[in-house]
């Protein structure tokens, strides 16, 4: 029986492969335990090529291709401020986190630092 390569399986996951080759394929996924060993692995390797933030934009990016310009063109206005209020927003939003996060190091930092001073005491008072 003809196995399939690694190579072979990451086309199979890119969807790469034609409908008769994919069923083929699936067919010797069914009764092959080693080819599903490296079916697993080329899902694994797919999956750490392509992490999803990228995948993302670039799905976001074709969308954007595939929109005429004119429709684009058509309200700008509304894009714009659309896409201010989102950064804005999104700013107020990391500004928040920022300061609860800042306000949490200061605190644990207090802690450190007061945790510290009663350590010292104590060694002090054994010292004396
Ligand atoms: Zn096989």
């Amino acid at each position: 029986m003809d196995h399939y390569s690694l190579e072979e399986w990451l086309k199979y996951v890119k969807n790469e492969l034609g409908e008769k080759d994919r069923e083929a394929y699936e067919d010797h996924l069914y009764t092959c335990d080693q080819c599903l060993e490296v079916y697993l692995e080329a899902m694994e390797e797919e999956e750490y090529a392509l992490p999803a933030m990228p995948r993302e934009d670039e799905f976001t990016n074709l969308v954007m291709a595939q929109i005429p310009d004119n429709k684009v063109k058509e309200p700008p206005m509304l894009n714009v401020a659309k896409e201010q209020k989102k950064s804005t927003s999104q700013k107020m939003w990391f500004e928040c986190c920022f300061t609860i996060a800042l306000a949490c190091l200061l605190l644990i930092g207090g802690l450190v630092k007061m945790l510290e001073g009663t350590k010292n005491k104590e060694e002090k008072l054994e010292q004396d």
